[in-house]
């Protein structure tokens, strides 16, 4: 299989143009073999005599099934000479020569070895997709190309990038195109769009499997729901078709969260005269390559989050795809022989309404993480609000970032990073759990705040309410929890997971209640992984215990919510008298609802605390809290001070956010290289 990848007829070129130039952009068509084989290559050819190869995936699943593959490949265990590194996970060995990491994970090992010498190459693979870690990367890897001279070797591949902005951004490096064989897809659209993608998938589905020949098919839907509602209501059509009247079918779902051998399931061949369908979400856009498609049905959405800074505000909204996602997702069907695309919307909405290209992740999130992060490196030289971004930011999500940093003390009122922040950079969480866990070490209730860490961090465990007796079940194990959940939702998580803990960790325990037994097993790993973490950072050994017993706790976790109110300052919402819930504080201030699945409701008015932490405000339209927890007036009052002091050009370092000039004319690194010696990529 190997041998017929188009990618590898183009080896000695691969092979000449990395040896000739620091950056390279490759662009290949999906399945070209770019994720599995470059690195291969690479290997073949002495780059790991010196170091290592990195390759970075946006997504955890296709590290994980990358590299298991290529290990495979090469006849090799995985996590021996092939490994793989996610967060909370970490399969690799001082043999390691080629490395899949999440993009997430590069820049994570970047703040311990700054100049990321274990590695002889680094490949930005996917980068096409745009994720906010892979474009912070094309940013630091445009420095660190320069630091380490000649000896560090950088490749950005991807399917459908536009090479030329690439290549201008690293100073016109050459661009490589891989021409991919690809069979026509005959494209067929619908009259208007669909009143309900489900069913009009389905339809078409059915057709498919009725009138053409053989061949799989694959569906692309928006979300693990959709792909849940979509299978089962397909399998029950096919069984209702007359039998012997067709070819038999298997159905399989394709997305981020299932296990892992439920992924590898799409690289088998379907068995003779079976028809596979594939119920997948853009994962199989580009990041995983299934074989055998013949047919694509396209519904031309796809869900993707916004985040609003002036609100502070996450959407999840049903978007409609942009055109370059449409081609990706016709491409699928020609990849062993022509193919079709039933497109579920008019060629008048391709062509009128679809974006060219899709927004930006750094363009659509919160960017608190990603300015702290930046900010703990040690670039003297790039200052981060001049940070050379692919695409920049827009000035009010840079703005927003440097408030709520202040807020929760990892910056100080000139916008420089203070201990507290350095500290939090450390911790693979976001800011307000990274401040959460230094308050809790500080107040005494670390191992509960650690607890709520990891809960938070598997945001999946609860079994979906229309499973087998879902909501049911779960509705009793909340009913049992101990006294005292109904000071939130945190402290739900808390209990929950302690009871698991007196049930020795049983997995039945959890299948009896309602909950994913996997994304608990999950959250104890990541739990220990975060204590060991702490540990490390506390040079010593911290009371990290799971299993304190109530009489350890303080009454009402007073110490954990202080705690909260600490890490989640910047997300604070007031009681409103007069209003069935809260309003906001530090953002312009919105009415909301607390979520209906949060433990305090605002139908018990007489419950509602003054003051509550939340962890997500989302428009759904309607605005609600997620993950709500209640805090005390005296708590809350230094914030009050902040919130009065915040001044966002002292914030900025004494500039104006909005009128950082786009780096693009002025490139610190130039600058620096006047300075130094330019060896010029
Ligand atoms: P690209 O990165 O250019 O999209 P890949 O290297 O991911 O291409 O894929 C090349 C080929 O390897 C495809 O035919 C794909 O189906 C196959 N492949 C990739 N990962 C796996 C896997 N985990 N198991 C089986 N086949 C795989």
């Amino acid at each position: 299989m190997r041998e017929k990848l188009p990618i590898c007829k183009f080896e000695e070129e691969i092979v000449k143009v990395v040896r000739e130039n620091p950056v390279v952009v490759i662009i290949g068509e999906t399945g070209s073999g770019k994720s599995t084989q470059l690195s291969q290559i690479l290997d073949r050819h002495g780059y790991t005599d010196r170091g290592a190869i990195a390759v970075t995936q946006p997504r955890r699943v296709a590290a994980v099934s990358v590299s298991r593959r290529v290990a495979h490949e090469l006849g090799v265990q995985l996590g021996e000479e092939v490994g793989y590194a996610i967060r909370f996970e970490d399969r690799t060995s001082d043999k390691t020569r080629i490395k899949y990491l999440t993009d997430g994970c590069l820049l994570r090992e970047n703040l311990s070895d700054p100049e990321l010498k274990q590695y002889s190459v680094i490949i930005l693979d996917e980068a096409h997709e745009r994720s906010l870690n892979t474009d912070i990367l094309l940013g630091l890897m445009k420095h660190l190309v320069r630091v380490r001279h000649l000896d560090l070797r950088v490749i950005i591949t991807s399917a459908t990038l536009d090479g030329a902005k690439v290549s201008n951004f690293f100073s016109d490096c050459p661009i490589l195109a891989v021409p991919g064989k690809l069979f026509p897809v005959e494209i067929f659209y619908s009259s208007e769009p669909p009143k309900n993608y489900i069913e009009s998938s389905l339809k078409s589905a059915i057709d498919i499997h009725v009138k053409e020949p053989p061949g799989d098919v694959l569906l692309f839907m928006t979300g693990q729901e959709d792909i849940e509602k979509t299978v089962s209501k397909l399998e029950e059509r096919i069984r209702s078709l007359e039998e012997g009247s067709c070819m038999g079918a298997i159905i399989l779902p394709l997305h981020g969260s299932l296990p892992p051998e439920m992924q590898v399931r799409v690289f088998q061949p379907a068995p003779q005269n079976c028809r596979r369908f594939i119920v997948a979400t853009n994962i199989a856009e580009t990041s995983l390559t299934v074989d055998g498609v013949v047919y694509v049905i396209d519904s031309g959405y796809v869900k993707q989050r916004y985040y609003n800074p002036s609100k502070g505000m996450y959407s999840l909204d049903i978007v409609k795809i942009s055109r370059v996602q449409a081609d990706q997702r016709a491409g699928r069907a020609g990849r062993t022989c022509p193919g079709k695309c039933y497109r579920l919307y008019p060629s008048s909405m391709y062509y009128g309404e679809l974006l060219e290209a899709t927004v930006p992740e750094i363009q659509r999130s919160s960017l608190a993480g990603s300015v702290l992060y930046l900010k703990s490196l040690d670039l003297r030289d790039i200052d981060v609000l001049q940070f050379d971004f692919l695409d920049r930011p827009s000035p009010l999500s840079l703005e927003d970032a440097l408030k709520q940093l202040y807020l929760i003390d990892a910056i100080d009122e000139n916008g420089s990073i203070t201990k507290v922040g350095q500290l939090m950079a450390e911790l693979p969480l976001e800011p307000s759990l990274a401040r959460t866990l230094i308050a809790a070490n500080e107040f005494g209730c670390l191992p509960e705040a650690l607890t709520v860490a990891a809960m938070l961090s598997t945001d999946t465990f609860l079994l979906p309410s229309n499973s087998k007796g879902g909501e049911k079940k779960r509705k009793q194990i909340i009913t049992n929890l101990p006294n005292g959940s109904g000071w939130g939702d945190h402290i739900q998580l808390l209990q929950i997971y302690n009871t698991w803990h007196q049930m020795d960790y049983d997995p039945r325990w959890c299948k009896d209640n309602g909950l994913h037994v996997r994304s608990m097993i999950f959250a104890r790993d990541v739990r220990r992984q975060l204590c060991q973490i702490m540990q490390k950072m506390a040079k010593g050994p911290l009371d990290v215990r799971a299993d304190r017993r109530a009489s350890e706790i303080d009454r009402d976790y007073t110490s954990l919510r202080k705690a909260l109110s600490i890490g989640f300052a910047n997300r604070i919402a007031e009681r409103m008298l007069h209003h069935n819930g809260y309003r906001t504080l530090g953002y312009k201030s919105e009415l909301v609802q607390v979520h209906p699945s949060c433990v305090l409701k605002s139908g018990d008015s007489g419950l509602l605390p003054d003051y509550v932490v939340y962890n997500e405000l989302l428009a759904t339209p309607r605005l609600v809290l997620r993950n709500v927890c209640a805090v005390e007036m005296p708590w809350v009052t230094p914030i009050f001070g902040k919130l009065g002091n915040l001044d966002v050009k002292k914030l900025s370092g004494g500039r104006n956010v909005s009128e950082q000039q786009s780096p693009q004319g002025t490139d610190p690194l130039k600058v620096q290289a006047s300075t130094k010696n330019d060896n010029g990529i």
